[in-house]
């Protein structure tokens, strides 16, 4: 049975978020988006309150806490703005929890410890110049070299890509699959940055997350230690898919949060302006507006509480996670173009935060899966071209 109550310790996840969004996100946010930069003090204060681990066993540096407070923590980082909640997302939804599960002691040791604890900081580079939803068109080679693997390769479009000290790098360790694209020969490794032929860069010029490092990450002939591929040869695309059902959550729930910003600063608007005499809040045109971020909120919620319900049972969620991502991001899109239209003309410009909201709600309809994707994704369990099966590892253990 779904519970919608909250427990103590999930209460205080998210207020912990909460506190992060107001008092380190929201007061500094106009200056750093309208700069491209990311705020110093978002990382070291996310770590302090334990948030880029509270989902992670407390014997890995985590507070155990589960997929619930999960995304709790997603909807209030995303409240404060969308490029604090990618963090939660590539960090903790794209690397630690895939690493949780599929990592030997040693990796999760070496790198998950020190992840959770927030001294080092993770992302997920998957997407090429040349490949994104079509993941086997990826060109990254590892060839094995002794006790080592040869990375070359270009990533492109890496959250994170400039900040983080730990990839997940996918790339093809068996070429002849790669000729005949057949994933099975694609794998996952830790990579740290400062070794040998590894350089990123940050891109700029970004519709949205501004306040966010996206970039790339280039390897020419990085030698990776063999005991840093992750699981096993192959393994590469099933701990990919593993890694979007986690990070997918992590943007359904951060979408509920950007519903929110733009349903309280279209409130707020609506009772200060006036038109025809009377607040607009009186019309009910703009009601409609309102009511309809208010309903997108209310169902995208349900829906990502379905999928972290699965998660905390340790049952496969793919087919939830992709529709609650799918549905919330819309519902994000509509709330943000519709509280830019309750602003006016004000709401086209960035003495108001609308216009921010709106750029920002564009991205989540193309990362992690675009919506062209998750409809496809959707349609394919409807026609029975699709069935989520339980992995054969165990999922991480959480408290409930
Ligand atoms: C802000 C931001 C952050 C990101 N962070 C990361 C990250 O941390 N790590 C990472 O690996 N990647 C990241 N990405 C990349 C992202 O995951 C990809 O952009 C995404 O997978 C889409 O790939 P693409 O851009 O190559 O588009 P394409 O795959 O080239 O798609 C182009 C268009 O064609 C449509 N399309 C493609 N295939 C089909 C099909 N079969 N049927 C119908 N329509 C189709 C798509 O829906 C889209 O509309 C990020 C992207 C952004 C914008």
């Amino acid at each position: 049975m779904i519970d919608f109550s909250f427990t103590e310790n999930q209460l205080a996840v998210r207020d912990m978020a909460r506190e992060v969004a107001s008092k380190i996100i929201i007061p500094s946010i106009a200056e750093y988006d309208r700069k491209q930069e990311m705020n110093p003090a978002l990382l070291p204060a996310m770590a302090e309150a334990n948030l880029l681990g509270f989902c992670i066993p407390e014997q890995y540096g985590g507070l155990g806490m589960d997929y619930i407070s999960l995304g709790l923590a997603s909807e209030e980082m995303e409240y404060g703005d969308t490029s604090a909640r990618v963090i939660i997302s590539v960090h903790v939804g794209l690397f630690s929890l895939p690493l949780l599960t599929f990592g030997s002691e040693e990796q999760k040791q070496k790198y998950l410890t020190p992840a959770a604890k927030g001294e080092k900081i993770a992302t997920f580079g998957l997407t090429e110049p040349a490949a994104g939803s079509d993941v086997v068109g990826l060109q990254t080679t590892a060839v094995k070299d002794g006790d080592n693997y040869i990375l070359n390769g270009e990533k492109m479009w890496i959250s994170l890509a400039d900040v983080a000290d730990q990839f997940f790098i996918f790339a093809w360790t068996d070429l002849d699959k790669k000729k005949n694209r057949d994933h099975s020969g694609i794998s996952c490794f830790i990579v740290e940055r400062g070794w040998d032929g590894l350089t990123t860069g940050a891109l700029h010029g970004k519709l949205g997350v501004r306040a966010g490092n996206t970039g790339f990450i280039s390897m020419q002939d990085v030698k990776v230690p063999a005991e840093n591929l992750v699981h096993k040869e192959g393994a590469g695309f099933k701990i990919a898919m593993f890694c979007l059902d986690q990070g997918r959550y992590t943007v359904a729930a951060g979408s509920c949060g950007l519903i929110k910003s733009c349903r309280d600063a279209s409130v707020k608007y609506a009772k200060e302006r006036q038109t025809f005499g009377v607040n607009i809040e009186e019309h009910q045109l703009v009601k409609q507006m309102i009511a309809n971020m208010e309903a997108g909120y209310e169902y995208s919620t349900y829906l990502w509480m379905k999928a972290g319900w699965l998660k905390n049972q340790g049952k496969r969620s793919t087919k939830a996670t992709s529709m609650a991502k799918w549905i919330a991001c819309k519902e994000a899109e509509a709330s943000a173009a519709n509280a830019v239209q309750v602003h006016g003309a004000y709401g086209f410009s960035d003495e108001y935060p609308v216009e921010r909201f709106y750029r920002n709600s564009k991205g989540a309809s193309i990362y992690e899966g675009t919506r062209e994707i998750h409809t496809i994704m959707q349609a394919d369990y409807v026609l029975g071209f699709r069935k989520d099966k339980e992995l054969e590892l165990d999922l991480p253990k959480v408290d409930q």
